[in-house]
């Protein structure tokens, strides 16, 4: 079964000697993988050109970290989808924990965000699943639902949705297979509602939080979710592609 495997590689290049090298690398690595799973890198969104043209002709896409909700005017300091369309961009992350806490993003903001993506001819990656274990539930019903009520059907077919309890992102840890798998069926359940089975069934529900080579197996192949987000394990050309062959 096809997965969609998205690696997040966060603020971690913080020179173009380390994004060079980490572009040689994965093109080298992947060189001798023929996947047809959906590969797509995520650079900081100042590297997005440079990404674009490295991995031209590759089995890789690439996508942002964050946008923002307008196109174009006097926004400082911003990114407009469809500038990153422009470079060849084809993916963006929203909503992802980190900029929820830092940048105090709401599920209103978001909404915003993956419509303008949308419009940008972006493919907004969605991700739900902040706030402590104990609750997740809630938070999660409450970032689908708002997604849902923002969203029209049309716009609602063209979203990924990544569940990324935050306890699990760079710690190490995972929920059981079961557990990922109830929170995707819960996901899933919510767009049943509004729009059907058949739309449901047509929307990509990733796992995100510590997935690894090692444990690829359990967090999508076994919770039946359609690929995964990962961060740390992106960082890596080796252990990337590790993980892409533990599914292949
Ligand atoms: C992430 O940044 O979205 C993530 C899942 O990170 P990690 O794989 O390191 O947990």
């Amino acid at each position: 079964m096809k997965k969609m495997i998205v690696g997040n590689l966060k603020m971690n290049m913080e020179n173009v000697s380390q994004r060079d090298a980490y572009c040689k690398e994965m093109c080298e690595v992947f060189s001798g993988i023929h996947t047809t799973h959906t590969l797509i890198l995520c650079p900081p969104v100042i590297y997005t050109e440079y990404f674009c043209r490295a991995f031209h002709n590759t089995s890789f896409a690439i996508g942002t970290q964050d946008c923002f909700w307008e196109m174009y005017g006097s926004y400082t300091g911003n990114t407009s989808p469809k500038a990153i369309h422009s470079l060849g961009g084809t993916h963006v992350i929203l909503g992802h924990s980190e900029r929820r806490t830092h940048n105090h993003e709401s599920n209103e903001d978001i909404v915003r965000k993956t419509k303008t993506a949308i419009r940008s001819e972006l493919v907004p990656i969605v991700c739900v699943g902040f706030l402590s274990h104990d609750d997740e539930m809630h938070s999660v019903h409450e970032q689908v639902g708002a997604l849902l009520a923002g969203l029209s059907r049309e716009e609602m077919e063209k979203v990924v949705i990544a569940y990324e309890p935050v306890w699990a992102i760079g710690s190490g840890k995972t929920p059981t297979s079961d557990e990922i798998h109830t929170m995707v069926m819960y996901i899933r359940s919510m767009i049943v509602q509004e729009h059907g089975k058949d739309i449901s069934a047509g929307i990509p529900i990733l796992y995100g939080g510590s997935v690894t080579a090692e444990n690829i197996d359990e967090t999508c192949m076994q919770s039946y979710a359609d690929g995964v987000l990962v961060g740390t394990t992106s960082l890596s050309p080796e252990k990337f592609a590790a993980m892409v062959r533990g599914i292949s």
